[in-house]
């Protein structure tokens, strides 16, 4: 099959990538120009594992293109998606302008007669469907009837970074919202190849469709909340949550996943999710009481480890040096949108302390936002040299079991404060560590 995708983000590469994959002819538009004559030469934009191959393979095989063009981009195409930013608007509400920008360029391109699909990929509110079917109607000047030249069909990318290509080979789930039959079927035999595995491609109606995206965001989003809030109270006392997580998550009603403490969800999902979706609530008055818990709790537990280290030493942080290992809001991505490691900077440099931090991929995105306010290390050991102490903000892997000998003499201090509960508590006891960590006991050797 032919088919464009609109928005060459996180979601557009792998997604437009990986239709390429199985064989379909691909091409990935975006305005931004220089993201896009790299990616032409096959030099991948982003930090994603497996996605740097699958480029190159389909870019050598002619199956996957780059261009800038939209009515290029979108000559002959049977399926555009639509993979466009969504972010917050001032009131919270997930602002549409990309993707309705976009829907009434397409309607002045597109020609009647082909039965063209329009999917919304983005993360929308419900009623964006039908608002894009209105716009595409409305610029083509009457030469276009949504059903039978054209359907916008919902289809949500539930997608992680970090494993977005695995991911989006291996679906859960494909959730399809579609107003006409010859939609359903197009996006059906699209998707076949994904779900061999007889893992369910769910047809719906285009409301619950964007519906189920949000809920499904702000569910887990309250289900980390949950858990760090549980943390708080494990604290308080004096229970240890990783026994009361396992003990939780062997309750199958429950699951084992999601129930990991830390410092507060981030990343470019969950935050605005959570918050469009008690926006649509309360278009529809409606307070959905449990998201604005969620939102508020997060905000405080984005910067809980602060008061916790100040109170290690003194109350005064001016004139301490401080090493932060992870940058990127979870690990295996270089994305830092809404990142608690920035929020922990931010209040840090306030107070009057200064930073040095490493990341294994996230280093170049925070240098661009912050610039020289902080330093940069080449690797973790780097970071520690001279440091009052070690912040810990992101669970990479080659943080887990560092040498901690090493860390312990370059270290000024041998003081640890774990954002992210990597550390086995007898360990640090027997290591003479002093080691707080979220929701279980800190380790203090004086
Ligand atoms: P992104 O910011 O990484 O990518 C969006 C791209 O769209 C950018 O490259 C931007 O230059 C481009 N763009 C903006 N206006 C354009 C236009 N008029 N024409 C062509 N390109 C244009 O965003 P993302 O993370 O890929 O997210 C896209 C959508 O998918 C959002 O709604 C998001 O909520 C949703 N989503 C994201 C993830 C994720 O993990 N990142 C997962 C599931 C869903």
């Amino acid at each position: 099959m032919k088919i464009a995708v609109v928005g060459t983000g996180y979601v557009g590469l792998v997604s437009g990538t990986c239709f390429a994959e199985t064989g379909n002819i691909v091409t990935c538009i975006d305005i931004d120009k220089g993201k896009i004559d790299k990616l032409s030469y096959g030099v991948v934009t982003i930090y994603e594992p497996g996605l740097e191959k699958l480029c190159e393979r389909n870019l050598k095989e002619d199956r996957l293109k780059f261009t800038t063009s939209l009515s290029e981009g979108i000559k002959d195409a049977q399926i555009i998606f639509l993979a466009l930013p969504t972010p917050p608007g001032e009131d919270g509400s997930a602002d549409l302008k990309y993707v309705l920008g976009v829907a009434n360029d397409l309607g002045k391109l597109i020609e009647p007669g082909n039965f063209t699909v329009i999917v919304d990929k983005s993360t929308v509110p419900v009623g964006t469907a039908e608002r894009v079917a209105g716009a595409i109607v409305q610029h083509s000047n009457g030469r276009l009837v949504e059903g039978k030249d054209f359907d916008v069909v919902s289809n949500p990318e539930f997608l992680r970074e970090g494993v977005a290509v695995d991911d989006f080979m291996k679906p859960d789930r494909v959730v399809i919202g579609a107003l006409t039959d010859q939609a359903k079927q197009i996006m059906g035999h699209l998707y076949a190849p994904y779900v061999r595995q007889c893992n369910p491609i769910l047809f719906m109606d285009r409301r619950s469709a964007e519906l189920t995206k949000y809920a499904a965001n702000s569910f887990l989003a309250t289900k980390i909340t949950f858990m760090n809030e549980v943390a708080r109270i494990c604290e308080l006392l004096g229970a240890d949550v990783d026994m009361v997580r396992r003990g939780m998550g062997s309750d199958e009603r429950i699951g084992k996943r999601f129930l990991f403490p830390g410092i507060g969800y981030g990343g470019s999902c969950f935050p605005k999710d959570v918050q469009a979706l008690a926006k649509s609530a309360e278009e529809v008055s409606y307070n959905f009481r449990i998201l604005e818990a969620v939102m508020n709790v997060n905000e405080e537990q984005k910067t809980y480890i602060i008061p916790r280290i100040k109170k290690y030493f003194n109350g005064n942080l001016k004139g301490k040096h401080f090493a932060l290992w992870g940058l990127a809001f979870k690990p295996n991505t270089d994305d830092i949108r809404e990142a608690p490691a920035l929020y922990i900077i931010r209040e840090l440099l306030n107070a009057g302390a200064t930073i040095k931090a490493y990341d294994p991929e996230a280093m170049d995105n925070v240098r661009a936002l912050l610039g020289d306010s902080i330093e940069f290390a080449d690797n973790p050991y780097e970071a520690l040299k001279n440091a009052d102490g070690l912040i810990i903000a992101t669970e990479w892997n080659e943080f887990r079991t560092p040498e901690f000998d090493k860390v312990g003499s370059l270290l000024k201090n041998k003081v640890v404060f774990d954002g992210r509960n990597l550390f086995d508590l007898q360990l640090m006891k027997e290591l003479n560590f002093y080691y707080y960590s979220i929701g279980r006991e800190t380790i203090n050797p004086k």
